[in-house]
């Protein structure tokens, strides 16, 4: 059955949004942070707007156009490549944003969905090294329409700095049997600390600790390939983290957390998978933006399909998923009761939004409590964090040799191993 009356609401909100866009938006917030690879501006809106963004030189300079825009938030204070930053509002009803940087940067744009309450957000990002950014032709790229409930990548943007495997999975053929892709997610980070124990132990170090341990071993293992979400001290939404994951089309995610209580009395680790409430909840949020965003859930567009074909290819990919999750967690809480104990004899399940991803196997791992004393000290000391890690690969590893998935080179040297036996 179709729903005509369904597109022709659809096209009339977008055309509302759109006019809405052209006819006021604020910048309501802005975020500067440094990373070793880049600077990042992150400007929150009210709504989407047609943007341009140029770079003058002698000073070294990024400017940013917003049409029909007024500034709400403060401009904070310069970080990284960016000495100072400074706006005005210009005759025609411009803002304009002047960002005086320290070297001249090809800055890179992209767009942010609107997301649980918070409005759409611009993403600038200037690269470290000029060698570093490809685009340059990023004037008044205005955003589909539709950016206000999806991600919309401007055209010519890299959104993350991790680089992202062409091939598909579908695509690999069995003489190019591609590796697995496991997504680390250290949580927390930059101005989230996380939990801390008594003696100050920060929990965002601790995972980020063993979130690279766990990568080096994982890149170790033959047929695997791990990416971190993030690779230092500073701040990634949930949000993000989940689509970082998503573009790479990773085989897994793992979330490193440690677990605090009030009481320094707990103890022991806990693995966690999505509660199929909140699974339920975000396959109704897929579905109603499926016309808007170019997302594919499991490789499949659910755009042109009809709302019930939509809705049972979502609810097989998500159900596969959270199997999956669910017996790969089970896997690497076996491991981690090898080297401590265990908080939670069962995989729990609660609704963590850096689990949401409808078509990655996803768990988040409470590595231990960092509000008890002896278990604070254990989760500070690098052979422990290593032997996490380890556990986290065992975990993992089993996983992927009882399921591996079809054109992997997993999938090649189990054949091969069970031949030899
Ligand atoms: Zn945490």
């Amino acid at each position: 059955m179709r729903f005509p009356w369904f597109k022709f609401t659809v096209a009339a909100m977008l055309a509302m949004n759109a006019w809405a866009a052209s006819a006021l938006s604020s910048v309501t917030g802005m975020r500067l942070a440094s990373q070793p690879e880049k600077t990042r501006l992150v400007l929150e809106l009210t709504a989407t707007t047609a943007q341009k963004i140029f770079t003058l030189t002698n000073p070294a300079r990024v400017v940013i156009d917003l049409p029909a825009t007024s500034l709400v938030g403060k401009l904070p204070a310069g970080e990284g490549l960016v000495n100072n930053l400074r706006a005005a509002k210009r005759e025609n009803g411009d803002l304009r944003i002047v960002l005086d940087v320290r070297s001249e940067v090809t800055p890179r744009v992209t767009w942010l969905a609107a997301e649980n309450g918070a409005g759409p957000r611009l993403v600038i990002d200037l690269p470290a090294s000029k060698s570093a950014a490809s685009s340059t032709s990023i004037d008044n790229q205005k955003p589909a329409p539709a950016a206000e409930t999806s991600p919309v990548a401007a055209p010519a943007s890299v959104p993350v700095t991790l680089s992202a495997p062409q091939a598909t999975k579908s695509a690999a053929s069995q003489s190019h049997a591609r590796d697995l892709i496991i997504a680390i997610d250290a949580g927390h980070g930059g101005e989230d600390p996380g939990a801390s124990g008594h003696r100050g132990t920060k929990e965002k170090d601790v995972t980020l600790a063993i979130a690279q341990l766990l990568k080096e071993r994982i890149d170790a293992e033959p047929g695997m390939r791990a990416v971190l979400t993030r690779d230092g001290d500073y701040f990634v939404p949930l949000g993000e983290r989940v689509h970082r994951a998503r573009q790479l089309q990773a085989d897994m995610f793992v979330s490193i957390h440690a677990d605090a209580v009030e009481n320094a009395g707990p103890s022991g680790s806990s693995v966690y998978t999505l509660s199929s409430k909140r699974a339920t909840s975000e396959a109704a949020r897929y579905l109603a933006d499926r016309e808007n965003a170019a997302d594919l859930i499991g490789g499949v567009s659910l755009e042109d399909k009809s709302n019930v074909l939509a809705s049972v290819l979502l609810d097989l990919t998500q159900g596969a998923s959270m199997s999956a999750s669910m017996e790969a967690a089970s896997h690497v809480l076996e491991q981690l009761d090898h080297i401590g104990n265990i908080h939670h004899q069962q995989v729990q399940q609660a609704s963590f939004k850096v689990l949401t991803s409808p078509d990655i196997p996803s768990m988040l791992v409470e590595t231990a409590f960092i509000t008890n004393p002896a278990e604070e000290q254990r989760l500070a000391d690098p052979l422990h964090q290593a032997r996490i890690a380890d556990a986290v690969l065992t975990g993992v590893r089993d996983y992927f040799y009882s399921n591996s998935p079809p054109g992997t080179r997993v999938a090649q040297l189990k054949l091969t191993r069970q031949a030899r036996n």
